[in-house]
């Protein structure tokens, strides 16, 4: 038995998200010549992609790690999410690069954005490996992303279904008989 029986269908494999991955960091390096930026990154989807993602930067960076929780369905449409874990060290007057997994309805990085713009940094940029506009609620201005995808619920490179599926090397559809019936949602 084996992680992958349970994939219907591999839509970005290994090689196309390494090559993607490594342009934006490239544009990453260039766009950011003379500055020590710090990745913020969300936990835990968004793991695998910094991972890759800074070793393909060419610049003094640093990371910082945030987890965020939403507040489940009856205030998904407020966007309001919980801090789980903070940013370890202040933001103000730091260039941060956000890097994230996927942005669906786009509300939890709109509150994150905010969250953070609060801090004072001197700069904020978006990096997201994956773009799923066709549920988009909030208008963010993403600046950098891998790959725009459609309104399906994937998974591997990070991104899990009930935990399960991360560590798959390619991101993929699974199979309708995995989830018991239809495919959740964002
Ligand atoms: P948003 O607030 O933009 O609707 O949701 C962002 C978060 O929802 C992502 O960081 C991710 O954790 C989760 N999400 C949205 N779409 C998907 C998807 O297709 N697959 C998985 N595994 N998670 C998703």
């Amino acid at each position: 038995m084996s992680l992958h029986d349970d994939v219907e269908e591999i839509l970005l494999d290994a090689d196309t998200i390494a090559a993607r991955v490594a342009e934006l960091g490239a544009q990453l390096t260039s766009d950011h010549q003379g500055q020590d930026p710090v990745l913020v990154s969300v936990l835990k989807g968004a793991l695998v992609f910094l991972a890759d993602l800074m070793r393909t930067m060419d610049l003094p960076t640093s990371i910082d790690l945030m987890e965020v929780s939403s507040y489940g369905a009856a205030t998904e449409s407020s966007g309001q999410v919980r801090i789980l874990k903070d940013l370890s060290k202040p933001i103000e007057g730091r260039d941060v690069i956000v890097v994230e997994d996927i942005i669906d309805t786009g509300l939890t990085l709109n509150y994150l954005l905010g969250y953070l713009a609060d801090r004072q940094p001197a700069s904020i940029k978006i990096c997201c490996l994956l773009d799923k506009p066709a549920r988009r609620l909030a208008d963010i201005p993403i600046d950098y992303i891998g790959f725009t995808i459609p309104d399906r619920f994937v998974i591997g490179y990070g991104l899990d279904f009930d935990e399960r599926y991360r560590n798959l090397p390619y991101i993929g559809v699974l199979k309708p008989s995995v989830y018991g019936g239809a495919p959740p949602e964002g």
